[in-house]
């Protein structure tokens, strides 16, 4: 057996990889070796070697051994950004060093404050021909210790033609904002060396084998080049299925804007769509609730004409103006629709068709219908090649938010398709009391939805996420999503009853349901208007106890919205949706500019900042988290705040910047632990320093993990208030995943476990002094209300349409009963029992 000894590239001390703050080192996607925190400036030769890559960030070395050995260096983390500033690279490629000889010489100052980390990988790239590694801990001097001995095996005996298919993936888009730099090539040549199959990487009429990080760097890939992978051999549909969608993701890098995963044209990515609600019950169809709401109606299917196109063009310069003409004019339209919807007060909407519009500007879009018509296709046959590939890709992507926009690409595709061959789009006429059943609805049927006469609609495809359900929600009509596809075999005109809160369609109903529920709708209509009537009234108690009704929201929107519905105030903002939807996250001087608008359109109400609760279930482009076996239980809410403390940095400041002469107080997410509470504080008071003379706000934490509400007491002498998150709480009370299909009946906050430890919490807050408020599901809940208060609850956060519904449930009842119900509530067995105790009046 050979073995290769490896002497310490720097003084340091060394670093297990799997502590490397950095998926792609501790996951060793890269490969294996070790870390090394430096204490000096010079990174060293491990052993004899060729430099067979510098990168030109400086940042990023490869020696191969006469081995054959790939050793990668990596000084410090995300230092691919640095753009080669504070590293002098000694040597040149192709150069050949001896042990001890300087490679990089780096300025810790300058890294120290400019980079993640300073941590220094030494890692095996190639590791197939290593059998063990033997690494070395504690402190290391340059080229004279050894950190790590790696054991071969026998050269490989050459592999010969290894048979099986060639096949060839679609174009792949490289995101990486500093391309295939040295940690993302490595990754796909890990990634590829687990397929048998023969792997190489294109562009243009350059190649490289995928399974070599040295030839990948080679080709010197840059952001937004365009690649394809051929991969020939028994396991070809398989690697190119699996690698595809990691280099259209960015290969584990932070910043990549993922592109839609393709594959080969033979191959389906592993897309088995999720499993849909189904009943038993031949008169009841189940889909996914997408907006709330009950409506008593017909059957009106929408079926959608299909465009007819002739398959060959004129020229391909005719086809060309013909598709670009066509184009200009769908923005038009766009332009003309979102003025409407602006002069409408919709910019919900209105962004919708932003967004349409910055898909038609897509250049691969428009380079696929390029190629066709270079062949001689007309621009119809073209587009319609074009919009329909990339649509079918991204419905079959696993992320629901990209598989919702095939349906906004499938919708612009088709207008541009009706002006490109002069057939109008179809106006959808739909009679009175129209159920509008349909396998897809584009944003612009909805736009364009007589609400006089469709009183709600299913859709076979969609999910709550979809476009289509956020415009149903903001028209305020119920909506089920995912229906059960047989819907599409209802008659026009068959009797049914949409449940848009339940996710259900009920086929011909008897007419005493119908009446039932007619007379249901009404009465919830006129309390609703008559809870509207009062919202201004303050929420007390016949017996003169005031709660607080604050809104939950997530942007500004919300926030004046929460105002014209008697809001007092927000107790939640969800701070996380400012960081969605973007490739990087908000800056400090961005979240102050949000902070500071929204508390102005509070005017002088209360405002409650929630820091960023991303994490495992709710991942960020731009923070990649490494896979987590239980997402729920994993790094989450404050843990992220505290794992990657630079960006809850930036947020505090923001939010103490913003608090100045305001009542704006600022929560965390998920505290569990007293740690976690002492380590943020302790942050926040650093932040504080560091912007000089800024006043403190006052700092809460929710109460949404069990050990909070245990220890109530503990953590109220640390905080200034509690905010409940019930769905949370609920979650991990009872251990069912708050969006189990078929746990979520179940998951209730209602429970008296729950409700148990929400008492506990108002206990151990009130021997401290401090208030509690509720910001989870249930505070928005009619049944909970009277318990909530009578469990000691001062404040309700709720969501906005609820707002006015609340303060009318607080007015209608006194506290002295609503503490006798809260005591009875505690004493019962299950959830049920509980809501038994408050029945709903209708
Ligand atoms: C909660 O968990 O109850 C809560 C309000 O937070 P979120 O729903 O945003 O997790
Ligand atoms: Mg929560």
């Amino acid at each position: 057996m050979r073995t290769i000894e490896l002497k310490a590239p720097l003084d340091g001390v060394t670093l297990p990889l799997e502590q490397v703050p950095d998926p792609v080192f501790s996951q060793k996607m890269v490969g294996d070796g070790l870390s090394i925190d430096p204490l000096s400036q010079v990174l060293v030769a491990p052993c004899a070697g060729t430099v067979v890559n510098l990168h030109r960030a400086g940042h990023a070395v490869t020696l191969t051994t006469p081995e054959g050995i790939e050793l990668m260096m990596h000084i410090g983390l995300d230092t691919v950004n640095l753009k080669g500033q504070g590293f002098t690279p000694k040597v040149v490629e192709g150069q050949t060093v001896a042990a001890g000889e300087a490679l990089i010489a780096f300025d810790a100052d300058y890294l120290a404050t400019h980079a993640k980390s300073l941590l220094t990988q030494i890692v095996v790239t190639n590791g197939e021909r290593v059998t063990a590694y033997h690494q070395v801990s504690g402190r290391v001097r340059a080229g004279q210790d050894t950190v790590m001995t790696l054991d071969l095996a026998d050269q490989a005996a050459s592999t010969g033609a290894i048979g099986g298919q060639r096949l060839v993936s679609e174009a792949l888009l490289i995101p990486n904002p500093t391309g295939l730099h040295a940690r993302p090539a490595a990754v796909l040549a890990n990634l590829a060396k687990r397929w048998q199959s023969r792997i190489t990487l294109q562009r243009g009429d350059d190649q490289a084998n995928a399974k070599s990080l040295v030839s990948i760097m080679g080709l010197g890939i840059e952001q937004g080049d365009k690649v394809v992978l051929v991969a020939e051999g028994p396991d070809a549909a398989q690697a190119i299925a699996a690698l595809a969608p990691e280099i259209a993701a960015g290969l584990g890098d932070e910043g990549s804007v993922p592109a839609p995963a393709p594959a080969t044209t033979e191959i389906s990515a592993d897309a088995a769509p999720a499993p849909r609600p189904r009943s038993d019950d031949p008169k009841l169809l189940l889909g996914v609730a997408a907006s709330p709401g009950l409506a008593v109606g017909k059957v009106w299917r929408l079926r959608r004409e299909e465009i007819q196109v002739q398959e060959t063009g004129e020229t391909p310069n005719q086809e060309r103006r013909r598709l670009e003409d066509a184009m200009d004019m769908a923005r038009n339209q766009l332009e003309a629709l979102q003025i409407e919807l602006r002069t409408q007060a919709d910019p919900a909407k209105a962004a919708i068709f932003a967004a349409h519009q910055e898909l038609l500007s897509d250049p691969d879009l428009l380079d696929i219908a390029e190629s066709a018509m270079a062949k001689g296709k007309s621009a119809a046959f073209a587009w319609r090649a074009a919009f329909t590939t990339h649509a079918e890709r991204l419905a079959g992507l696993k992320n629901p938010l990209l598989a919702g926009r095939a349906n906004d690409l499938r919708d612009v595709g088709r207008r541009v398709l009706a002006i490109v061959t002069g057939h109008p789009l179809e106006e959808p006429q739909a009679p009175a009391d129209s159920i509008l059943i349909a396998e897809e609805l584009n944003p612009s049927d909805t736009a364009r939805l007589d609400r006089t006469r469709v009183l709600g609609f299913a859709t076979v495809g969609g999910g709550a996420t979809s476009h289509v359900a956020i415009i149903a929600r903001s028209l305020d009509i119920p909506a089920v999503a995912g229906i059960e596809p047989r819907a599409m075999d209802l008659a026009d005109g068959t009797p049914v009853i949409l449940d848009g809160s339940k996710g259900s369609l009920r086929l011909d109903p008897d007419p005493a349901e119908i009446n039932r529920i007619r007379t249901l709708k009404q009465r919830m209509a006129q309390r609703r208007a008559a809870d509207l009537a009062a919202a201004f009234t303050p929420a007390m108690t016949t017996d003169g106890h005031r709660i607080e009704v604050a809104a939950n929201i997530g942007g500004l929107e919300d926030a004046a919205k929460s105002i014209t519905l008697g809001g007092e105030g927000v107790g939640l903002l969800r701070s996380e949706f400012l960081y969605m939807d973007r490739t990087s996250a908000p800056t400090e001087d961005e979240q102050y500019a949000i902070y500071t608008e929204i508390a102005k359109a509070l005017d002088g109400r209360p405002m409650i900042i929630r820091t960023l609760d991303v994490g495992g279930d709710k991942p960020l482009a731009y923070l990649p988290m490494p896979r987590e076996e239980n997402p729920f239980l994993g790094i989450r809410g404050v843990r992220i705040g505290l794992d990657r403390p630079e960006i809850l940095r930036t947020q505090v400041r923001a939010i103490l910047r913003a608090g100045q002469g305001r009542t704006l107080r600022m929560m965390f997410p998920m505290i569990a632990t007293m740690e976690e509470v002492r380590s943020v504080k302790g942050l926040v008071e650093e932040e504080r320093a560091r912007l000089g003379t800024v006043d403190p706000v006052e700092l809460g934490i929710m109460v949404e993990v069990p050990a909070a509400a245990i220890l109530a007491r503990q953590f109220a002498r640390e905080v200034d208030f509690f905010s409940i998150g019930t769905n949370d709480l609920t979650q991990y009370t009872l251990a069912m995943d708050r969006g189990h299909p078929k746990l979520a009946a179940k998951a209730d906050g209602m429970n008296p476990a729950v409700l148990r430890l929400i008492a506990q919490t108002v206990e151990g807050a009130k021997a401290e002094g401090k208030w509690v408020g509720v910001c989870g599901g249930i505070a928005s809940d009619p049944q909970a209300v009277a318990i909530l208060i009578g469990l000691g609850v001062s404040e309700l956060s709720v969501s906005v349409p609820s707002i006015p519904a609340v303060k009318a449930e607080v007015r209608a009842n006194s506290l002295a009963a609503c503490q006798a119900l809260a005591e009875h509530a505690l004493a019962q067995d299950s959830a049920a029992a509980v809501r038994a105790l408050v029945p709903l009046d209708y």
